[in-house]
């Protein structure tokens, strides 16, 4: 019997009429002759929502009970997804975290699983249960209850179905799969059939959040192919696996845009040891993220050193930097909110020349400026102005046919 792990998102749970249409889906699949798992996330805004009210008892919740609170979402979520197979004339049963076997460290808040020792998912399953097991919490060795992050019921989809052995790890969301772009950007963008892992990942670093990147990178470690698809209609997703020599054959899969981002640049950085570092400790001593780092050739004993960060962390980082800027004797600290990060990405541009080309001519073509370059093996980014993001799109899409490369779901 094929055994299969579905997980359900928060928007595919959001009302009682989406659980009803999950628990149908659920009992379809076990009547197909299978055995099913569920992975189901809170309810669309209810993390959210616990976040704030969090916040509103007080400054600094402790990161345990701050757990002990958020997994209570998705706690909700499975006791009436199985209400709603049982009421439906199914049989389920639901199972926190704890109770599915998944052990994971001590690190609240966003903690790492262990080990998940599926022994009582494997009884349920043999007495025919739909077992519909909590995403997003795990448990430690002591018996607190942790999450593993925002996002993080995909991860525990993907480690369960590696932890079972599964035939098939499905993961339904709002939307029909990975797109080459987003479609409310570029119309012509098309459903991917397939995507390499490396690329799935590249794509959420570059803005495309289908899926939380721990739990691609564990589906990449552990080799657990999964497929994104919807939970609203029937249509075939996108399959994530490793890669094969096929894919290789086309240049590149996708274009991501992320927006509200900052350029930060420290102009005429005295050229010696240590400066890279006393800049980035600090702003990482702060939590905030920095993204693209590039610096100049050293011209005259001095280098300029760029960078991005999200444009909501611009003033704090604005704040910290200036007496840095003064300690390593930079001449000055330049910097500027309302920029995008626009990216190709695909495993074609290893085998592939002329990409970099291509795509610097095409938004040359378009008389769109490029402030920033930066690359990966299989990644290609730019630093744009965000108005010109959308047109960026639209022109990169089309200069490398992306909408040959796809299905139309529509
Ligand atoms: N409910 C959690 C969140 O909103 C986990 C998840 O949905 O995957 O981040
Ligand atoms: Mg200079």
């Amino acid at each position: 019997m094929r055994l299969i792990v579905q997980k359900y998102g928060g928007t595919s749970v959001g009302n009682p009429e989406r659980i009803r249409n999950v628990a149908e889906r659920l009992i379809e699949t076990q009547k197909e002759g299978c055995r099913v798992v569920a992975v189901i996330s809170a309810m669309a805004g209810v993390t959210d929502n616990l976040l704030k009210l969090a916040g509103e008892v007080s400054p600094k919740p402790s990161e345990r009970e701050m757990d002990a609170l958020l997994a209570t979402g998705e706690q909700a979520a499975i006791a009436l997804t199985a209400m709603a197979v049982n009421a439906l004339g199914g049989r389920a049963i639901s199972l926190t975290g704890a109770q599915a076997g998944v052990l994971t460290d001590r690190i609240h808040t966003k903690a790492k699983i262990a080990n998940i020792s599926p022994k009582q998912i494997y009884e349920l399953l043999s007495d025919d249960y739909i077992v519909v097991v909590a995403g997003f919490q795990g448990q430690t060795p002591e018996g607190a209850t942790t999450t593993l992050g925002r996002g993080g019921s995909d991860l525990t989809a993907i480690a369960l179905a590696g932890a079972l052995g599964a035939d098939a790890c499905e993961i339904y969301t709002d939307v029909d799969g990975v797109f080459t772009c987003d479609p409310r950007v570029v119309p012509e963008a098309l459903k991917l059939d397939e995507i390499a892992y490396d690329e799935l990942l590249e794509m959420a670093g570059a803005g495309s959040k289908v899926m939380q990147s721990r739990a691609v990178e564990f589906a990449k470690k552990f080799g657990v192919p999964f497929e994104v698809r919807s939970s609203f209609n029937r249509k075939a997703g996108t399959v994530a696996k490793e890669e094969t020599a096929s894919m290789e054959d086309v240049v590149i899969r996708g274009v991501s845009i992320e927006r509200k981002q900052a350029k930060v640049t420290l102009d005429d950085v005295p050229d010696m040891p240590g400066a890279a570092s006393r800049i980035f400790t600090a702003v990482s001593a702060a939590n905030i993220l920095v993204d693209m780092i590039v610096q100049s050739a050293s011209d005259r004993n001095t280098t300029d050193i760029s960078f991005t960060i999200h444009e909501g962390d611009l003033p704090r980082a604005e704040e910290l930097l200036a007496p840095i800027v003064k300690a390593i004797g930079a001449r000055r600290l330049i910097s500027h909110g309302g920029v995008a990060k626009l990216s190709v990405v695909g495993i074609g541009m290893r085998s592939h020349s002329g990409v970099a080309a291509r795509l610097f001519d095409c938004l040359g073509q378009g008389n769109i400026n490029i402030e920033l370059i930066s690359t990966s093996e299989i990644k290609i980014a730019v630093v744009i102005a965000e108005k010109d993001a959308d047109r960026a799109a639209q022109l990169t899409h089309a200069a490398f046919g992306l909408a040959r490369y796809g299905t139309s779901t529509r």
